[in-house]
């Protein structure tokens, strides 16, 4: 059965992988360098996180998967949810305890992604909301929390509710508790 094989991207990359998927640079599973079914394979679980029952979505979730399969340039929000996908799940994997220069690179990429976020005025104002709220920059907690908080800082711009940042590693790391 094709589907249930274990990814070879990183088969050809010589990843280290224990009997737990692919190993992280803590030496520890990762969840991010493994796809779904092996992952849920190897936690010894259904990959249907919904028990067999078909999943429902909306009109609007039906639109976008559509656009998707067609192969659509990104929309907005398209692009938006995209993008604060990697950039949560990156600030979790962030160092607990990150080098100066780790530090640096991470301030800096922040100040890039600004510049060439292709949302003209998304980018302006995140432009402006990294001058008023530096980003923080001295642990994965803390640009975890930094960053949930400016997008709850863009949630509450554009009307949607806020996410609550205690919650933040259980959403972009953990999954959540059952
Ligand atoms: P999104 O806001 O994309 O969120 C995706 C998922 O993240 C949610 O389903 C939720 O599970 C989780 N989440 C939500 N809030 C948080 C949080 N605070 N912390 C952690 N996780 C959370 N759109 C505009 O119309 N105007 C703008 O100015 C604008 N600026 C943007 C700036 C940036 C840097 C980015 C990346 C996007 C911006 N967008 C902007 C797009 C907008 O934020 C949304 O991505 C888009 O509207 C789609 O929203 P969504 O409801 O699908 O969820």
């Amino acid at each position: 059965d094709e589907g249930n094989e274990p990814s070879t991207f990183f088969q050809a990359q010589s990843a280290k992988t224990s009997n737990q998927g692919t190993l992280g640079p803590d030496g520890k599973p990762c969840r991010t360098c493994t796809d779904f079914r092996s992952w849920m394979k190897k936690a010894g679980s259904s990959a249907s996180s919904n028990q067999g029952r078909p999943l429902s979505i909306s009109e609007e979730q039906a639109a976008y998967i559509e656009r998707d399969l067609k192969g659509c340039p990104q929309d907005k929000d398209e692009l938006g949810r995209s993008t604060w996908k990697f950039l949560h799940t990156m600030s979790v994997n962030y160092p607990e305890k990150p080098s100066i220069q780790e530090q640096k690179d991470m301030v800096n990429f922040l100040g890039l992604f600004g510049k060439f976020y292709p949302c003209a005025p998304c980018a302006e104002d995140f432009r402006k909301d990294l001058e008023q709220n530096p980003p923080k920059v001295e642990s994965d907690m803390a640009l975890s929390r930094w960053l949930c908080q400016a997008h709850n800082r863009v949630n509450i711009k554009v009307g949607k509710p806020e996410f609550d940042c205690s919650k933040v590693l259980e959403r972009w790391r953990d999954g959540w508790k059952d």
